[in-house]
C-alpha cells in the first residue's frame, strides 16, 4: 500500500469521525476541497464509507477557521498576536502557576479527535516534565468503563477481538449500541454476515432504535438492567452446562465469587425478567441462543459505557464470554465499538488521567520505568483528575490554568452549565482550536491557538480493532494553523524541556512512541510496537494499516488475545468479577417522573463544528428534538410536531416533539449535538446528571431524572440566508446550513411586525412581500443577480410555508419569473415537489419520494433502491427505508381492518 493511489492520484488516509476508523482517498482540487471515496484497500471499510464518511469534501471551507494565535488583550478583546508570543505566554504563565500552586493546580483536557503523536506529547509534557496527572480527555464520557471493565478483567486495556470476528460470528449481540447510526460501516458488515451465513443478531436496549430494525430478537430492557441480564445468563449458563471448565480452571479466577453474586442478582430466567422488565420467553430465547452458539460476539457501546454503573456493565458481560472460552477466537470474543476516531490511541500513549504512558499505571515499576525512557525530572506519582471531578476542580479553584485540544466541554460534559460557569474562574484558558467560536471559545478563553484540521495534520490513529492507520495531509494548512504536537513541543522548550522535545516530525514522535511501548516489555504488557520504533520517514509515510501488537522482530501482527489465555495480570489469570447489585444513582419522583437518555443521530458528530457545515448532513434531521413514548406524550400533553420543555435538576432545553413508539414508557431521548452556537436552547449536555461510575469515571448520561411539559408557539417560520444571520431575543431557533447558505427553523410568540422589521434590518427595504396578518402569515425575500439574497416565512404551524421547496429555490443560481413570481406561495410549483426531509443523504432523495415509491409497490429497501437509488450507496440509510416500508405496512393493515370493521357494520 502507498501513502497515494496512484491510479486515481488520490491521498490514503483516515476518517476523522467515529471509531470504525475507515480508510479514506482523498483527492484535492483546484479550490481548496477534495474529492472523498472509501479506500478499498483499508481493511477496516473495504471502500465503504457512511454518509458523513461520504460528506467528508463539504466540510473543507475555511469559513469558521482560527487561523492566527490570539490573545485577549486588556480591554477584554482577542487580538491577533504572532506565534512566538502566543506560546512565550502560554509557557510563561504555566510556569508561574506551577510555581506558585504546584502542579496539581494545571490541567490538559484533551480529545479522541487528536492524532496518536499529539497525545504522546501532551501527555508526556503533563506527565513527566509539569509532574502532574491531571491530563483526561473527552474519551472519558466515551468509553472508560470499557478502559476500566478490560483492565479489571484482563490486566490491561486490551480489546481481544477483531472486525474479522464480525463476519465469522454466529450470533452477534449488540448491547447498548445504535451501530446502524453510530458505527454504519461495521453494521452493514454484520449485515452481510446474516446475508450470507445466517448470523443471528440480538439487540438489547432501552430504545427500538434502527439497529433493532434487523434483529431476530429485540430485548427492550428497562434502563440500568443489562448488568442483571448478564448475571442471569451467567446463571443460566452454569445451570445447563455450557461452561467451558479447562478454560475457568487454567486461565481464570474469581469465577465462584462472581457466579454467587450473579445468582444474588438474577438467579433464574424469571428473576432475570422481573429485573429486566423484560418478557420471560424473550429472556429464554436469548439465554438459550447464546448457550447454543460458540460463536458469540457481544458489542457494546455508549448504551454501556456512559453509566455510573458502566464498569460493571462491561464486567458482567466479559464474565459471560470468559465463562464460555469465548474470547479471542474467530467469531467469539466481547468488543467495546469505540465511538471516536482516536480514543483508542489516546489509551495507546496514557491521555487519560488514570494511565501514566504506553498501556502502563502509576505502579512504582511502571513510574520508574517511564521517568528513565523519558528521563523525565519531574514524573507524576499518582493519578490525576478524570474529566467531571477536572471541572469541579476548576470550580472550586484548585485548577487555575487548563489547556483543552481539540474538544467542546462546555457543550459536550454533564452538567455543562456548571462545567461552563467553571471556566470562568480560570486564571489562564487556553484552547488549541480549528475554529473561531464555538460554545467553549465563547466561555472566556484567553488564548486561542490555531491548530491544522483534518485533510492538513499528519500522524496516527487507532481503530475498535487495534489498527493502527495513517491519516495523511493532502490539503496545505491555512493561515499560520500548527499540528498539535508541535504547539506542545514549543511550549515545552520554553518551559526547558527542550531536550526531550526535540521533535522534528510526527514520524519522529511515533518514534519514540513505539519505542517506549517495547522498553522493556518482553511480552510483560499487551501494547507494543515495537517492530515499528525505528521506521524511517518513508516507511512512516507509506506505512500500511497495522494491528498492534506487532512486537520488536516480528512482521505480522498479533490478531486477537485470550484464547489460550496469557493475560496481563500479575497472576497472568483474567479475574472474574462481581458486580454490585445494579441500581440507577437517582430515582425518579413525582416532580421528575421521566428518565432522559441522550445520544447520537445518523448523520451529525459530537458539537457538529464539522459535520454542522455539510448542507448534505444537515438534512436528515435538522431540529434538535426530543422522542417521547405516545402514551407518556398523552399523559404529559404533547404532541408531535409540537414543542416541549425539559427540565432536569441541572437545567433545561425546549425542543420539537418526536412522538414514537420506538421510545419505551418513561423514557425521553434527546440527541446531544446541538450547542449555543446553531440552536437556542438545545444544549442537552446542561440536562445531564454529573454522576459518575466509581472506577471509570464515566458519567450517567443515559438516565438522568426528568419532567416534561408542553411549550407552545403561535408562529413558525424559516429564513434563509447567504451569510449567517442573528436572530430577534427569545425566538427559538436551530441553524442548518444549506446549499448556498444558512437556513434557520424557527417558532415564536412575538407579532408579524417584529419579523417584518427585523427582516429589514438585515436585507435591507428592497423586499418582495406577501402579507396576511389576518390569517398570521407574513413572508418575504430580497434578490441579488436573479438569485434569492434573503427570505423569510412566518405563519401559524400549518401555514408556515414548504421549507424544503423554498430550500431548493434558494439553491438554484438564478430564478426563473415564474419561480419568482410562486416563491412566496411557499408551495411546490412547476418541476420543484416537495422531497419532504433527506433519508438517504448520499443520493439525497427525500421521505416524501420514498413513500411515494412505497405507496406505488416498493416493498423493499432494495426495491426502493432499484427505484430511487436510496440506500445503494453507503446503505445507512436502509434501517430507515425499511422502517418507512414497516410503517406503511401497519398503515395499510390498519386501513384494511377499518375497512373490514366498517363493512361488519354496513351488514
Ligand atoms: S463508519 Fe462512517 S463515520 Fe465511522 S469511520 Fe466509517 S465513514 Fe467515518
Amino acid at each position: 500500500m502507498t501513502a497515494v493511489d496512484p491510479a486515481l492520484r488520490a491521498t490514503r488516509t483516515t476518517c476523522p469521525y467515529c471509531g470504525v476508523g475507515c480508510g479514506v482517498l482523498a483527492t484535492p482540487d483546484s479550490d481548496g476541497g477534495a474529492a472523498i471515496s472509501g479506500d478499498p484497500g483499508h481493511p477496516a471499510n473495504f471502500g465503504r464509507l457512511c454518509s458523513k464518511g461520504s460528506a467528508l469534501g463539504e466540510t473543507l471551507g475555511l469559513e469558521d477557521r482560527l487561523l492566527y494565535p490570539m490573545i485577549r488583550c486588556s480591554k477584554g478583546t482577542m487580538e491577533r498576536v504572532a506565534w512566538t508570543d502566543a506560546l512565550d505566554h502560554v509557557a510563561h504563565r504555566f510556569a508561574h502557576i506551577v510555581k506558585r500552586d504546584g502542579p496539581g493546580a494545571v490541567a490538559f483536557y484533551l480529545s479522541g479527535q487528536m492524532l496518536t503523536e499529539d497525545y504522546y506529547v501532551a501527555n508526556k509534557l503533563m506527565k513527566g516534565f509539569i509532574g502532574s496527572a491531571n491530563v483526561d480527555t473527552n474519551s472519558r464520557l466515551c468509553m472508560a468503563s470499557s478502559v476500566a471493565g478490560h483492565r479489571r478483567a484482563f490486566g490491561a486495556d486490551t480489546v481481544p477481538g477483531c472486525y474479522e470476528d464480525l463476519d465469522e460470528a454466529d450470533l452477534l449481540v449488540l448491547i447498548g449500541s445504535n451501530a446502524a447510526w453510530c458505527h454504519p460501516v461495521l453494521f452493514q458488515r454484520m449485515l452481510a454476515n446474516k446475508q450470507k451465513r445466517g448470523a443471528r443478531i440480538v439487540v438489547i436496549d432501552p430504545r427500538r432504535t434502527d439497529t433493532a430494525g434487523d434483529a431476530d430478537l429485540f430485548l427492550g430492557l428497562k434502563p440500568g438492567t443489562d448488568t442483571a441480564l448478564f448475571c442471569g445468563l451467567l446463571v443460566h449458563l452454569v445451570d445447563n452446562g455450557a461452561l467451558d471448565h479447562d478454560y475457568i480452571e487454567s486461565h481464570t479466577s474469581g469465577f465462584e465469587a462472581a457466579l454467587a453474586r450473579a445468582r444474588s442478582i438474577a438467579g433464574s430466567v424469571g428473576a432475570t425478567a422481573l429485573a429486566t422488565g423484560l418478557a420471560e420467553p424473550d429472556v429464554a430465547d436469548f439465554f438459550q441462543m447464546f448457550r447454543n452458539t460458540p460463536r458469540v460476539v457481544t458489542l457494546y457501546s455508549q448504551g454501556v459505557n456512559q453509566s455510573a454503573q458502566g464498569t460493571d456493565k462491561v464486567n458482567a458481560i466479559i464474565n459471560c464470554h470468559l465463562a464460555t472460552g469465548r474470547i479471542g477466537k474467530p467469531g467469539a470474543s466481547p468488543f467495546s465499538l469505540t465511538g471516536q476516531p482516536n480514543a483508542m490511541g489516546g489509551r495507546e500513549v496514557g491521555g487519560l488521567a488514570n494511565q501514566l504512558a504506553a498501556h502502563m499505571g502509576f505502579t512504582p515499576p511502571d513510574i520508574d520505568r517511564v521517568r528513565r525512557f523519558w528521563k523525565a525530572p519531574r514524573i507524576a506519582t499518582h493519578e490525576g483528575l478524570k474529566a467531571v471531578q477536572m471541572f469541579e476542580a476548576i470550580a472550586r479553584g484548585e485548577i487555575k490554568a487548563l489547556w483543552v485540544i481539540g474538544t467542546n466541554p462546555a457543550v459536550s460534559l454533564p452538567d455543562a452549565d456548571a462545567a461552563r460557569a467553571s471556566l470562568k474562574k480560570l486564571e489562564l484558558f487556553v484552547i488549541s482550536e480549528n475554529v473561531r467560536s464555538n460554545d467553549t471559545v465563547n466561555a472566556g478563553a484567553h488564548v486561542l491557538l490555531p491548530a491544522q484540521a483534518w485533510g492538513e495534520k499528519s500522524g496516527t490513529v487507532t481503530n475498535s480493532e487495534r489498527r493502527i492507520s495513517r491519516q495523511r495531509a493532502f490539503l496545505n494548512p491555512p493561515g499560520e494553523a500548527r499540528p498539535d504536537w508541535w504547539i506542545f513541543s514549543e511550549v515545552a522548550k520554553r518551559l526547558g524541556f527542550g531536550a526531550a522535545f526535540d521533535f522534528g516530525s510526527a514520524a519522529d514522535v511515533f518514534r519514540e512512541h513505539a519505542a517506549l511501548s517495547a522498553f522493556e516489555n518482553e511480552g510483560a504488557r499487551d501494547f507494543d510496537i515495537g517492530a515499528l520504533k525505528s521506521l524511517s520517514d518513508e516507511a512512516f509515510d507509506a506505512m500500511a494499516p497495522v494491528q498492534w501488537p506487532i512486537r520488536p522482530g516480528e512482521t505480522q501482527p498479533q490478531q486477537r488475545f485470550f484464547a489460550e489465555g496469557g493475560f496481563f495480570a500479575n497472576d497472568h489469570k483474567a479475574h472474574f468479577i462481581a458486580p454490585e447489585i445494579p441500581a440507577l444513582r437517582t430515582e425518579t419522583t413525582a416532580g421528575r417522573p421521566l428518565r432522559l437518555n441522550t445520544g447520537r443521530i445518523r448523520d451529525q458528530w459530537h458539537t457538529m463544528t464539522r459535520t454542522g457545515v455539510s448542507p448534505r448532513l444537515g438534512q436528515h434531521l435538522p431540529e434538535p428534538f426530543v422522542e417521547v413514548h405516545p402514551d407518556d406524550a398523552i399523559r404529559f400533553g404533547v404532541a408531535d410536531g409540537g414543542f416541549a420543555r425539559v427540565v432536569t435538576d441541572y437545567g433545561q432545553c425546549t425542543l420539537k416533539v418526536a412522538v414514537s413508539e420506538r421510545q419505551q414508557r418513561g423514557m425521553l431521548f434527546a440527541p446531544i449535538h446541538w450547542s449555543e452556537a446553531n440552536a437556542s436552547a438545545a444544549r442537552v449536555g446542561a440536562l445531564v446528571a454529573p454522576f459518575t461510575d466509581p472506577f471509570s469515571g464515566q458519567p450517567e448520561n443515559k438516565a438522568t431524572p426528568a419532567s416534561i411539559m408542553p411549550y407552545e408557539y403561535v408562529f413558525r417560520g424559516f429564513a434563509l440566508s447567504r451569510t449567517q444571520l442573528e436572530l430577534p431575543p427569545q425566538v427559538w431557533w436551530a441553524r442548518v446550513t444549506v446549499a448556498g447558505g444558512f437556513g434557520y427553523l424557527f417558532a415564536d410568540n412575538a407579532d408579524l411586525a417584529r419579523w417584518q422589521s427585523w427582516l429589514r434590518s438585515v436585507a435591507g427595504s428592497d423586499l418582495a412581500e406577501y402579507r396576511d396578518l389576518g390569517g398570521g402569515v407574513y413572508r418575504a425575500a430580497s434578490f441579488g443577480e436573479g438569485r434569492i439574497e434573503t427570505c423569510l416565512f412566518v405563519g401559524p404551524a400549518r401555514d408556515a410555508g414548504d421549507w424544503d421547496v423554498v430550500k431548493q429555490l434558494f439553491a438554484a443560481d438564478a430564478l426563473s419569473d415564474d419561480q419568482r413570481r410562486m416563491l412566496l406561495s411557499g408551495k411546490s410549483i412547476d418541476g420543484l415537489a416537495s422531497a419532504g426531509p433527506i433519508v438517504c443523504a448520499c443520493v439525497g432523495v427525500g421521505r416524501t419520494t420514498i413513500c411515494d415509491a412505497i405507496a406505488a409497490g416498493a416493498g423493499t429497501a432494495a426495491e426502493i433502491g432499484a427505484q430511487l437509488k436510496a440506500g445503494t450507496n453507503c446503505g445507512s440509510c436502509i434501517p430507515e427505508l425499511k422502517r418507512l416500508i414497516a410503517q406503511a405496512d401497519v398503515k395499510s393493515a390498519r386501513a384494511d381492518s377499518g375497512q373490514r370493521q366498517l363493512a361488519g357494520v354496513a351488514h
